[in-house]
């Protein structure tokens, strides 16, 4: 018995090894036994949504906050982020580049930038994946942007996916197994995305019509390895790895920005002609309040809720 516990347990390991060196399995649905989750989690940090219970429907939150707000602070490269220390100005962080501590800190920060997360997320949301004779369309939260083609968008986390992965309209995985699929189908409440990714880009997502200005911000992941696995059971059932698109970081960014500043001109034009008497309005940053979701002072409206348009 102990052998063969031994020789399982040698077979799991050759198979993460083999993908951590080929990294990419070329065939989606090849049907094999894939190990638990718990392995290619191992020595992620993981990044979890699921549905809040408190919240009621369609409402998803992180389970650790920190880890997420780690991971952006790593791909945005802001050592200050990373450890916290959001209200420092200018001198504030140059005296703190000068002290002792500073290198190693950067040392161990760059090291980090290395590390792989786990984003561990709910397919099904609304709408119920759909099933085909070749493949499984699954929904991520409801939404595809027509100008972020290509990426699988998880709150404001950014994954580029191949071309391949969209057909109709909707995000689409091609698999010619159709008992993976029957037993994906029978499996529907419980399927989760595993994405395994390591820390990207801070990335502009949308500038403000108003002053050209960027008003969202997302985080660009550099894509290791794809999953799809029963939440339940913690198994693995598919390897979709071969459906992430390998990207160089900042070709990426330049593209995902140049896509946010067209929107930006598009907007422009949609605004309206210029009138000198402004038609006072409701904040359209803070809705009106004021301040941010993050507790600060709206910077569109200086925090008092209204804007003067001169656009309409
Ligand atoms: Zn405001």
């Amino acid at each position: 018995m102990k052998n063969i516990l031994a020789a399982l347990f040698f077979a799991i390991v050759c198979v993460m090894s083999t993908y951590a060196q080929t990294g990419v399995n070329d065939d989606v649905a090849t049907g094999k036994i894939l190990p638990l989750y718990s392995q290619y989690i191992e020595g992620c940090y993981s990044i979890t949504y699921d549905k809040d219970p408190n919240s009621g429907t369609g409402a998803y939150k992180f389970f650790d906050e920190s880890d997420v707000s780690e991971f952006r602070a790593l791909s945005a490269n802001d050592i200050f982020a990373y450890h916290g220390k959001k209200n420092m100005d200018d001198l504030d962080k140059a005296v703190c580049v000068k002290s002792g501590q500073y290198k190693s800190d950067m040392l161990s920060f760059q090291q980090k930038r290395n590390e792989k997360f786990a984003i561990f997320t709910p397919f099904v949301y609304k709408d119920m994946p759909k099933f085909y004779g070749d493949g499984f369309a699954p929904c991520f939260d409801g939404k595809i942007r027509s100008n972020f083609k290509n990426f699988i968008e998880i709150y404001d986390i950014i994954i580029p996916i191949k071309p391949t992965c969209f057909k109709d309209n909707r995000y689409f995985f091609k698999c010619n197994d159709t008992e993976k699929l029957l037993d994906l189908r029978s499996r529907k409440d419980d399927l989760y995305f595993l994405i395994i990714v390591k820390p990207g880009a801070k990335v502009v997502k949308s500038y403000s019509v108003y002053d050209s200005k960027p008003s969202t911000y997302a985080t660009l992941a550099s894509p290791v390895s794809l999953y799809v696995v029963d939440g339940n059971t913690k198994e693995t059932l598919l390897d979709l790895t071969s459906c992430l698109r390998k990207v160089n970081i900042a070709t990426e960014k330049q593209t995902l920005e140049s896509l946010a500043k067209k929107e930006l001109q598009k907007g422009k034009r949609e605004r309206g002609t210029y009138h000198k008497t402004p038609r006072i309005e409701r904040c359209p940053t803070c809705h009106g309040s004021g301040r941010l979701s993050n507790g600060k002072r709206c910077s569109l409206c200086n925090g008092s809720g209204t804007i003067d348009n001169h656009y309409y």
